[in-house]
């Protein structure tokens, strides 16, 4: 059920909070059991929350799953790592986390996730593993994959994830939810545990694409506390969400229709451009030709980034503590080969790598500037269009444990979603269809529309237009 249909019914009276707080409870024992995406949840302080919620709220006791790297006063913050498992408890509220309980919403439920963020299947959790709820063998993607797989699941009406190269667009995708990644700086990051802080953004992912608004005008705006927020109003996104795609004008890059991707996603991905082109936007072949060097790029950036940012979880600041330290150095050594796993351990290492004097500007510059021309390359194309459409993922999603000792597969993967977070512009994954693939027959695609920075308004009004088509 949508956000905005649990509002009307509260609104009817017929239900309350109280008895929805109560009944999730209820489904996440019988069927997360199954599907793994809840870590925790503190359904004591939710029915506290439920009984006094006011329904006059835009969000009025709806209860909304936060991702574990998204820090929520009293709760566990785990980022799916051993290290904060056993003794940190949040003793702040994100913004976003402040914004939502002035507005109503009862946060609920701690998901899964990739350690720190770091993957794109949440088989890197330290803490459990997550199944997509539309086939148990396969992952649900990531790093999201908990926030995805329980509104795939039924477990959540809507959750917040996070977005550094795609971690709200690709588990959506692969789960067959919306998920929607806001420009760079449109909401705010204080609270959000950073993995590379600057391509990081917190977005929703919902059932519906009106309840992606929703929840995006909840959290957006500027907030002084996060030094890289974008300070501009928030438009009410409402207002152009239903008026249809007559005359807009979409860009189709021929470097996201490239060789690797699954033919049935590209059929499906076709169909939909098809269909819009149908309704009356204008599809114009584009070109953006740096995308074949946004994956390593990316690995370059946000690894240093990641770098430096986890160093403060080194068992004396953050973090569990080594038990038996012959000396401080020692401390630092055992804390941190303990506490993380090895995808963190490899980011850590290619990161000081990249940074390293004699090796920056071979490796880090030199990533800054094709950051640069990815940027020029989407800043031309929106000269001509008003937005652009592609795949999200090049495969429906694979099998759990298929990737194991092949990680470069996975950064590969990324290749569609990655180009967005280095130019700072919104994107977002929407249903569109399902397909064949891999013994099954039946696996959610995604289509991904980017749009120009602080073009969210367009962008949902572009997948609001793609929810209603009929796809195969
Ligand atoms: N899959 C990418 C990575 O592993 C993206 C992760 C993310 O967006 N948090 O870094």
């Amino acid at each position: 059920m949508s956000l905005v249909t649990l509002r009307r019914q509260y609104r009817n009276g017929e239900t309350t909070p109280s008895e929805v707080m109560a009944r999730l409870a209820d489904t996440i024992v019988t069927r997360d059991t199954k599907t793994g995406a809840y870590l925790s949840h503190d359904l004591d302080v939710a029915l506290k929350a439920a009984a006094l919620a006011d329904l006059s709220k835009p969000l009025g006791g709806l209860p909304i799953g936060i991702k574990d790297n998204i820090n929520t006063l009293g709760q566990p913050c785990t980022c799916g790592s051993k290290f904060l498992v056993k003794n940190y408890i949040s003793h702040y509220d994100a913004t976003v986390i402040v914004k939502l309980k002035n507005l109503g919403a009862i946060p609920f439920g701690r998901m899964n996730m990739d350690e720190f963020a770091m993957g794109s299947a949440t088989e890197n959790s330290a803490l459990q593993t997550t199944s997509n709820p539309r086939d148990h063998a396969r992952i649900p993607g990531g790093s999201s994959g908990g926030s995805a797989a329980a509104v795939a699941d039924g477990t959540a009406f809507a959750a917040l994830g996070s977005d550094t190269g795609g971690s709200i667009r690709q588990p959506a995708s692969h789960c067959g939810v919306v998920g929607l990644k806001p420009t760079y700086g449109r909401v705010s990051r204080y609270g959000l545990v950073a993995f590379a802080s600057s391509l990081d953004q917190i977005g929703p992912l919902t059932s519906t694409v009106d309840d992606a608004a929703l929840i995006l005008q909840a959290i957006a705006g500027y907030d002084p506390q996060d030094s890289t927020s974008l300070d501009v109003p928030v438009p009410d996104y409402g207002v152009e969400i239903d008026l249809g795609v007559k005359g807009i004008r979409i860009g189709v890059p021929k470097e996201y229709f490239c060789e690797g991707i699954h033919s049935g996603v590209q059929k499906n991905v076709e169909s939909g451009i098809r269909q819009l082109e149908a309704l009356g936007a204008v599809i114009l072949p584009i070109s953006l030709p740096h995308t074949e060097h946004a994956v390593a790029t990316y690995y370059v950036i946000a690894s240093a980034e990641a770098s430096s940012n986890l160093s403060r979880f080194d068992g004396i600041r953050y973090g569990n503590r080594a038990d038996n330290p012959a000396d401080i150095i020692d401390l630092y050594h055992q804390s941190r080969e303990l506490g993380f796993g090895s995808e963190v351990k490899r980011r850590i290492i290619l990161g000081t790598y990249v940074l390293s004097s004699g090796y920056y500007d071979a490796y880090y510059t030199r990533a800054q500037k094709v950051r640069a021309l990815i940027t020029k390359d989407f800043k031309r194309a929106f000269e001509a269009v008003d937005v652009i459409i592609s795949p999200v993922a090049p495969t429906p999603a694979r099998k759990i444990n298929s990737c194991a000792d092949d990680t470069l597969q996975d950064y590969l993967a990324d290749i569609f979603t990655i180009p967005a977070n280095l130019a700072g512009i919104p994107a977002m994954s929407v249903p569109c269809g399902t397909t064949a693939f891999d013994g099954s027959d039946s696996l959610p695609v995604g289509i991904q529309i980017l749009a120009p920075h602080l073009g969210e308004g367009i962008m949902l009004r572009v997948a609001k237009a793609i929810e209603g088509l009929s796809l195969p």
